[in-house]
Order: structure tokens, then C-alpha cells, then sequence
């Protein structure tokens, strides 16, 4: 379904002034405003539509953008609320602007204001999980203590000592919500507020908790089992739901953030999913051929090296890499073969070798490209 252009849903010609675009929105939202029109579908849409005009056409930075680029332009704005549409809680926040007199913002539907009884959250925390290689190939199951706020058990939490400590706040009658209704220049508007006096908890405490002083949390430590599965890049961050911070008096724990740090292997270089390892042999072994023990992940893996092997010979080790964390295939080892060269000749070597360099063997051929650094490339890439 293609968008509307902003400015036929607000109805004003493209070199509308701010004063016009703002009078436009004004009368499209009191128009369609939820509260004018309950259970209407497409009113609704009208009301968000015209809500996302505005939050454009109102800015100029994005209203120049979207003059030279349409939608499209506005797609990844920060702020712009695009993809799913802005929710009713941004436009209403977008009210204060328009209504001036009405820094409040309306209330949400009809009726239905008397129940938006806050629900807390506790914060979430963080903590980093140190993984070595080893570890990041196979998936593993790592428990840590955490230090964290955790509910009461004087209480169970509800920062009341004693079961009957409460009272129905007297300021919201236990909504939560302030509710006010102005009259002005456009009608009577009703305006709601968090409640100050119990936070939007709709209670009070009357008798607070000595353990907790009436938070309902108290410092405390867990430990938590985390199962990290195999794949995961360092810097990723994995989220445990309900694991953070207990919140205050009884609301929902916080998430626990794991931040995953990959401890760099001694020897093994990890490229996404391949792993890399530089191999040197002596000129003797690479001409003669010779075998090789070498470190992967999963312990040490002999390999054979060619007689006649060139310096930058790269052989790969097949699926002994790192598993895709979207759990499809493996990467490979790759071992980069280096010929040593010698130095700080002795005498005898360097008249030795230069017995050898005599032998049309010891020089490459001219059409010979054995390993070229093309091929080279080829085979990392592939
Ligand atoms: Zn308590
Ligand atoms: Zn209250």
C-alpha cells in the first residue's frame, strides 16, 4: 500500500507556512480524535496519519528531506517513528506543541483512563561474560553471581509491613491518573496526568517495612545460569528477560544484558566463522615435503605439506572453524603456509646456498605461477 503525500492528508499546498501546517493538524486531530470518535477504525487511521504529517512537515529538517525524497527519505529517521506507524503515546506527546495550554497531553480513550494504573519496571543490568575460543565454537553454559536489588522477603516485596498497610490514594482515588478537563477556544478537553502523590500506583503505603524502608527491594545476589550458544562475536548482547533488578513493590524484574568478550586465542586468529593460523617450515622442508602438527579448536590436527610447496600455499582444515550462530554450517581452519627464509648466514651456508642457486631448479620458471597471489585470494574467498 503506497503512502499518502503528506501534505493532501493535512490538505495544504507545498509552501504551506508553519502557522498553517499547525492550524491544519489542529483541526484534522480534533477531528478525529479517539475521544470524538469511539470504536472508529478509520478514524483512527485518519487521526495517526495526519499525526505522522505533522511530526514531518513540522520539523524542517525532515520536511526538506521529504520535499527532495518523499517517503523514502524518511525511512531510519531518528525519531520519525516510521514502519509501524507512531504510537498514540507519541502523538500525544506531540500535543503539548500544538495545544500549548495543555502540557498534559488528552487522556487515552474514553473510559478507559481510569485504568492505566502504572505497572514498575526494575532496571535492567549488565554484565560482561569473558568466552574463550574454545568456549565461542561449542556453545557453553556459564553461571554467575550477580549483584542485584531482589524483592523483600520481610515484605514479599510490597514495601508494606504487614498485610493491611495500604490506602487507596485519596488524590486519584486509585487511578493513578490525574485528570483534568479545561475549557478552551476548541471545546472541553480532558488532560491526564501521572498521579504525583502515589506515582501512578493508585496506593499508598501507611505503614512502610523497617527491612526495606518501604522500597520492597533489598541488595542481594543470585546466581544465574546462562547458556550462551555457540557462534556469538564478541561485543554481542544477549538479553535474559526477568533476570535484573527487582522493581519496587511488586512490579516486573528488570532484563539482564550479557555482554559477550571473546578472550583472543595464543594462537588462532578468529576471522567471523573461519579460524586463521600462520605456519612456517624451512625452505628444506617446503621444497622436500614434511608434516606438521598444528593447534585447532577442537586439539592439535597433523597436515602434510607438499613437497614443492610455495610460500603463501594456503590449506584449509573443512569445518573445523567456528559454527554460524544462525545455526547453518560451520567455517573452516585456514593455515597460511610461509617459507622461512634464512638469515644471518655462516660462512659455509651462504657458500652452500650459493652452490644451489647455481641449478636452474633453485630460480622459478618464467611461465610458472604456481600459487600466485591471485590463486592465493581465490582460495581465501571461496
Ligand atoms: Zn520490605
Ligand atoms: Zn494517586
Amino acid at each position: 500500500m503506497s503512502k499518502r503525500d503528506y501534505y493532501d492528508i493535512l490538505g495544504i499546498s507545498r509552501n504551506a507556512s508553519e502557522s498553517e501546517i499547525k492550524k491544519a493538524y489542529r483541526q484534522m486531530a480534533l477531528k478525529f480524535h479517539p475521544d470524538k470518535n469511539p470504536g472508529d477504525k478509520q478514524a483512527e487511521e485518519n487521526f495517526k496519519e495526519a499525526a505522522e504529517a505533522y511530526e514531518v512537515l513540522s520539523n524542517s529538517e525532515k520536511r526538506a528531506r521529504y520535499d527532495q525524497y518523499g517517503h523514502e527519505g524518511m525511512k531510519g529517521m531518528p525519531g520519525g517513528g516510521f514502519g509501524g506507524g507512531m504510537s498514540m503515546d507519541d502523538i500525544f506527546s506531540q500535543f503539548g506543541d500544538i495545544f500549548g495550554a495543555f502540557g498534559g497531553g488528552f487522556s487515552g480513550f474514553g473510559g478507559s483512563g481510569g485504568s492505566r494504573r502504572r505497572v514498575r519496571k526494575g532496571t535492567n543490568l549488565r554484565v560482561k561474560v569473558k568466552l574463550s575460543l574454545e568456549e565461542i565454537a561449542k556453545g557453553v553454559e556459564k553461571k554467575i553471581k550477580v549483584n542485584k536489588l531482589v524483592g523483600c522477603s520481610t515484605c514479599q516485596g510490597t514495601g508494606a509491613a504487614g498485610g493491611s498497610a495500604f490506602s487507596t490514594c485519596s488524590h486519584c482515588n486509585g487511578t493513578g491518573q490525574i485528570t483534568r478537563v479545561t475549557n478552551t477556544f476548541l471545546g472541553q478537553m480532558q488532560t491526564s496526568s501521572t498521579c504525583p502523590y502515589c506515582n501512578g500506583e493508585g496506593q499508598t503505603i501507611t505503614n512502610k517495612c523497617n527491612t526495606c524502608n518501604g522500597s520492597g527491594t533489598v541488595k542481594g545476589e543470585e546466581v544465574i545460569s546462562l547458556n550462551i550458544p555457540a557462534g556469538v562475536n564478541d561485543g554481542i548482547q544477549l538479553s535474559v528477560g526477568g533476570k535484573g533488578n527487582a522493581a519496587p513493590r511488586g512490579g516486573v524484574p528488570g532484563d539482564l544484558i550479557v555482554q559477550v568478550e571473546e578472550i583472543p586465542h595464543p594462537e588462532l586468529i578468529r576471522n567471523g566463522t573461519n579460524i586463521l593460523y600462520d605456519y612456517y617450515v624451512s625452505f628444506p622442508e617446503a621444497a622436500t615435503g614434511t608434516s606438521a602438527e598444528i593447534p585447532t579448536i577442537e586439539g592439535k590436527v597433523r597436515i602434510k605439506i607438499e613437497p614443492g610447496t610455495q610460500s603463501g600455499k594456503v590449506l584449509r582444515l573443512k569445518g573445523k572453524g567456528i559454527p554460524s550462530l544462525n545455526g547453518y554450517g560451520k567455517g573452516d581452519q585456514l593455515i597460511n603456509i610461509n617459507v622461512w627464509t634464512p638469515q644471518n648466514l655462516s660462512r659455509e651456508e651462504r657458500e652452500l646456498l650459493n652452490k644451489l642457486n647455481e641449478s636452474s631448479n633453485f630460480h622459478p620458471n618464467p611461465g610458472s605461477k604456481d600459487h600466485s597471489f591471485f590463486d592465493r585470494m581465490k582460495e581465501y574467498f571461496q
